[in-house]
């Protein structure tokens, strides 16, 4: 405790040295701003303003401040990154991400549906063609990936070298 206090009364914690002023035993700064990590405050202080912290910090339980110092700083930084959305541009940006992904697999969910009916109906069926499902698998079959890309970058190698041999 006796270091702790030495400590405290040599190096102010990263507020009080920003605000120059002296950091008492009891400063409500001091837990949540150490002096290592001078950025901290700084964003903070920036965004909301050391009196407004202090403000929010005081009307909290002791157990709640180190939350709400994390979701200040958070929040300062990203309103600096982004001043006019601030971290709700973050979570529109995730929200509108959630979305699309929501209806990504509601289609895929859609079209299971679809081949496990068709599947179902296909092998349901008596006739002994069922037809259906091997065209499904033929037309898959032709959509492999052919050499023509190969063929491309053949052709272009000749063509450098032609390029290289005509001058
Ligand atoms: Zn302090």
């Amino acid at each position: 405790m006796e270091v702790s206090r030495k400590q405290n009364a040599s190096s102010p914690c990263a507020a009080c040295k920003l605000l120059r002023r002296r950091c008492s035993q009891d400063c409500i700064f001091a837990p949540y701003f150490p002096a290592e990590e001078p950025h901290k405050f700084a964003g903070v202080h920036k965004v909301f303003g050391a009196s407004n912290v202090s403000k929010m910090l005081q009307e909290l339980p002791e157990e709640h401040r180190g939350d709400a110092v994390s979701s200040m700083v958070y929040e300062a930084n990203a309103r600096m990154r982004d001043p006019v959305y601030g971290c709700v541009g973050a979570i529109s940006y995730l929200q509108q991400q959630i979305d699309g992904l929501r209806q990504q697999l509601a289609q895929t969910q859609a079209e299971m549906l679809h081949l496990k009916v068709r599947q179902a109906a296909s092998s349901h069926a008596t006739s002994p063609s069922n037809s259906g499902s091997q065209l499904s698998y033929a037309l898959l079959s032709h959509s492999k990936p052919s050499n023509f890309e190969m063929d491309m970058v053949v052709d272009q190698a000749n063509f450098t070298q032609s390029m290289w041999s005509s001058t």
